[in-house]
């Protein structure tokens, strides 16, 4: 059979299972408006499952640098970090970013994706064993799985796992291999913190490595929005990798990894993601130097952020809902089956509130939720809104019981 027919069979073949199983996603269309009463395939709706929790990616300052950005160094970076791509302006950020975060020093990623392939890679070697709680975010497993390290993953946020896996790798290990202990720092689609502090501890105990991706958490958590590692008290020597992305509370793109002079100056050589693209965009890195500026001096975003993430969790479970435990704005209403998750995901739709189901693969079978997501400038009616639906969810729920 030719080759683009077995590939034809076998492309049909999975997008049907896909259909079948309730699990095929769609590709939804936003048209050109600000804030987050959006219209997406041409219906106006109130977004409830963007990442842009404080609101910055709308704001005017932040949109001004971009186009003061685009004027003075151009729209694209014209080459990779260490051709010519590398401007004043991404140093800038990563000077301003390090103070922020209180680390040593900061590299710069055109994604979150990308640092977390990047990084891992670039870290580990085929006598290393990578360590990933179960929930990690696809990209640190993809990191895991692409580098010639052995990977393993613990069940989520369990310790006792964790430790009998670092245990058992210590009694085989050489005295040259390294075990990096990788894990979410708000976990992307159940809202849970890591145990950062007994994560820690462990990694002290057994000599590995702890590296957290903090995407959900920095900008919105912590003292001053300086994420979970922060809140946990935790210095660069106990989480000496430590990622954050811009594409969530900054409200712009990309990423950036910090940690001490030796590994940056390490992974700027090293980090295939990073030596072998195009740099970020300048224009994106001015943005985000504004909203790094903003979430910095507007704590009132994160004020805002919080009192509507308590009031959606104190209405909701009063409603009987199921939510997942957590203070972050990553808030998981948990449903069961994938059918069932696009139902109510349907019924939210008709009632002009944007929340997406999440369903396998992205979450273990039976645990399909509703995936929603608050932000600084959702107003008082808009969770209302939302608040009203669930009632009518729960009612739905309990007449199918
Ligand atoms: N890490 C986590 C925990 C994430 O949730 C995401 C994306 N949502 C990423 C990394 C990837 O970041 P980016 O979107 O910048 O590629």
């Amino acid at each position: 059979m030719p080759g683009v027919t077995i590939l034809g069979e076998r492309l049909r073949q999975s997008l049907t299972e896909r259909h079948s199983r309730h699990l095929y996603r769609q590709t939804l269309l936003r048209d050109p408006g600000c804030g987050l009463e959006q219209v997406i395939d041409g219906r106006l709706f109130v977004n409830f499952c963007s990442n842009d929790y404080l609101g910055l990616s709308h704001h005017p300052d932040v949109v001004a640098a971009l186009i003061r950005g685009a004027k003075e160094y151009g729209v694209g970076s014209g080459a990779s970090h260490l051709v010519t791509g590398h401007c004043r302006v991404h140093e800038q950020l990563c000077e301003e970013l390090a103070d922020f975060c209180g680390r040593d020093r900061v590299m710069l990623f055109s994604t979150g994706y990308m640092a977390n392939i990047g990084v891992i890679n670039a870290l580990t070697r085929p006598d290393d064993l990578v360590c990933h709680d179960a929930l990690n975010h696809a990209s640190l497993l993809d990191g895991g799985w692409l580098s010639r390290a052995e990977s393993k993953r613990y069940p989520h946020v369990d310790l006792e796992s964790l430790s009998n896996m670092l245990g058992n790798f210590d009694r085989r290990r050489t005295t040259e291999s390294m075990a990096l202990v990788v894990t979410d720092g708000v976990f992307s689609m159940d809202g849970d913190c890591a145990p950062l502090a007994d994560l820690a501890d462990l990694a002290l105990h057994h000599d590995a490595v702890l590296m957290v991706d903090d995407a959900h958490g920095i900008g919105c958590l912590g003292p001053q929005g300086r994420g979970v590692v922060a809140d946990a008290g935790l210095t660069q020597q106990q989480v000496p990798v430590l990622v954050g992305t811009f594409g969530k509370a900054f409200g712009t793109a990309g990423a950036f990894v910090s940690g001490d002079d030796l590994l940056i100056d390490y992974l700027t050589q090293f980090a295939r993601t990073y030596v072998f693209t195009t740099a970020m965009s300048p224009a994106l890195a001015e943005a985000t130097r504004t909203s790094l500026a903003l979430l910095r001096q507007e704590h009132w975003r994160r004020a805002r952020l919080q009192e509507l993430i308590e009031r959606f969790r104190t209405t909701t479970l009063m409603l009987g809902l199921k939510l997942l435990p957590g203070n972050s704005p990553v808030q998981a209403l948990m449903l069961g089956d994938a059918a069932t998750a696009q139902a109510v995901s349907q019924l939210l739709k008709q009632r002009g509130l944007q929340v997406s189901a999440i369903r396998p693969p992205t979450v273990p079978v039976g645990q399909s939720r509703l995936r929603i997501t608050l932000s600084a400038v959702h107003s008082d009616e808009h969770l209302q809104r939302l608040l009203d639906a669930l009632a009518e969810v729960a009612e739905y729920l309990q007449d199918r019981a």
